[in-house]
């Protein structure tokens, strides 16, 4: 593994920039995210269009620092090895050694204890901002990366089980499951940041069971649905035709964010046979504000998930000694629902449901080691996202079509029912949701905790609902 726990990760470093040594902050001087926002005075107009390249930040506490402008004018980056750094893709172009000396030269300007922290602080005072106090006509927050492609896996056997069993009760998993990662190629168009309303889609929609008699009609999706997902970015690429070993894997992979992607089940029920997920799928995937690097996660690694005893071995180009012993990522991921009627009474946000990205079946290198196995070309920045994010238990399920399923084939002895037997969860307001209303918001919270280590967050990745247009 490239990752290794060093001096930035002492939990007792402490930070000049005050804010980041409360214990409550997702931001302490040991996470160091990576975020992006376009600078410069906007128009209403251009405000609109969101899929744009931002400058790079990293946040630190409360405070954002302007990588671009440091490297430029405050001449802070000597001896890390490059000298310009245009955004985040440019970062993730980076090898992992490049990347570490620029994390540990972070980490010595904002430490509370260096030697030159005085001269440090005065350099890079002119490029840190306060998150609370920002310019609203100066800067906008937009995507971390900007992807040029963007896939979505399955990769947690718990998801893909409920699934299967509301819809194949006799035969829930497909045979390749096991064996493959399987993934549908999602749309980068639509990738949004945290906080862009999401527009409740048309589709085409069966009334009952899809049979050869089946006649859609076309509406607004009434199944709206969040998924709750982890993504990782790619670091540097491969070449076209040149797959990337598991060994290598975690080395071309930047870090690792929050990912809503939003789903219509009732469009998705009637399309995605044969080739998958599409309009289901691609009318909006929101994304968390910051990219928490591999290097950040170091001490939170953990086995991969230990396979139910019979199940095959992966084949050999998915497995090796370290991925099994350190491929997972022990993170925690919560999400939360508040209806517009509860914001109206300033009632707070209802859990849903509360897991860990470490209970998927396959990890992050062999995802991507899976998707360049082919040949399939890999780009720095590009967005690859783990699937739904789901545990063994009801309380761990991340999304709706499982939470309010009163199927659980891991409950002894299972318990299968067909797909359409439901308990809506019930509000403070009194409302009932079986699936998300409009005026809905979903909000997922990702955090890493291990006792001997200091505490590091994801942020938030929110979206409100909006009607259908028209
Ligand atoms: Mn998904």
């Amino acid at each position: 593994m490239p990752y290794q726990i060093d001096d930035t990760h002492d939990p007792k470093l402490e930070s000049w920039v005050e804010s980041a040594n409360d214990p409550e902050t997702d931001f302490p001087i040991q996470n160091l995210p990576l975020c992006s926002l376009s600078v410069g005075f906007h128009e209403e107009e251009e405000k609109s269009d969101r899929h744009i390249v931002g400058d790079p930040f990293v946040r630190i506490g409360n405070s954002i620092l302007n990588i671009q402008e440091c490297f430029k004018d405050a001449g802070v980056m000597s001896g890390c090895g490059f000298n310009v750094l245009a955004d985040v893709q440019a970062l993730a172009s980076l090898d992992s050694t490049s990347r570490g000396l620029f994390r540990k030269r972070l980490s010595e300007i904002f430490s509370a204890n260096n030697p030159k922290r005085k001269e440090w602080q005065e350099r890079v005072a002119p490029f840190l901002y306060d998150v609370n106090n920002l310019d609203d006509e100066v800067f906008e927050w937009v995507t971390p990366i900007c992807p040029r492609d963007y896939t979505d896996f399955y990769a947690s056997l718990y998801h893909a089980t409920n699934v299967g069993s509301m819809f194949r009760p006799d035969n829930p998993l497909l045979p390749n499951y096991k064996h493959i990662p399987i993934a549908y190629h999602g749309r980068a168009s639509t990738i949004v940041p945290s906080g862009t309303p999401v527009r409740r889609p048309w589709g085409q929609l069966i009334e009952g069971n899809v049979g050869s008699e089946s006649r859609p009609t076309r509406a607004p999706c009434k199944l709206f649905d969040y998924e709750l997902e982890v993504g990782f970015v790619v670091g540097r690429g491969n070449e076209r035709g040149e797959p990337i070993s598991i060994e290598e894997a975690e080395d071309h992979i930047l870090g690792m964010c929050l990912v809503n992607d939003w789903s219509a089940r009732d469009i998705q029920k009637w399309e995605y046979q044969p080739l998958g997920p599409f309009l289901a799928k691609n009318f909006a995937t929101t994304v968390s504000p910051y990219i928490v690097t591999m290097e950040a996660l170091a001490p939170f690694r953990c086995p991969a998930m230990e396979r139910p005893a019979g199940d095959p071995t992966p084949l050999g180009y998915l497995t090796s000694e370290a991925n099994t012993a350190s491929g997972g990522v022990d993170i925690t991921l919560e999400v939360f629902l508040s209806s517009a009627k509860m914001r109206e009474q300033n009632i707070d946000p209802v859990q849903l449901s509360k897991g860990s990205f470490k209970d998927m079946y396959w990890t992050i290198a062999q995802m991507l080691t899976h998707h360049a196995s082919g040949g399939c070309q890999m780009n720095p920045g590009d967005l690859l996202a783990s699937g739904t994010v789901s545990g063994p238990t009801r309380g761990a399920r991340g999304c709706m079509l499982e939470l309010t399923w009163d199927g659980d084939p891991f409950a002894s002895p299972p318990v299968i029912v067909p797909g359409t037997q439901r308990t809506p969860i019930k509000l403070p307001t009194g409302e009932e949701r079986k699936f998300l209303g409009d005026g809905d918001e979903i909000i997922i919270k990702g955090y890493c905790e291990r006792e001997g280590f200091r505490r590091i967050g994801f942020g938030e990745c929110r979206g409100v609902i909006q009607p259908a247009v028209g």
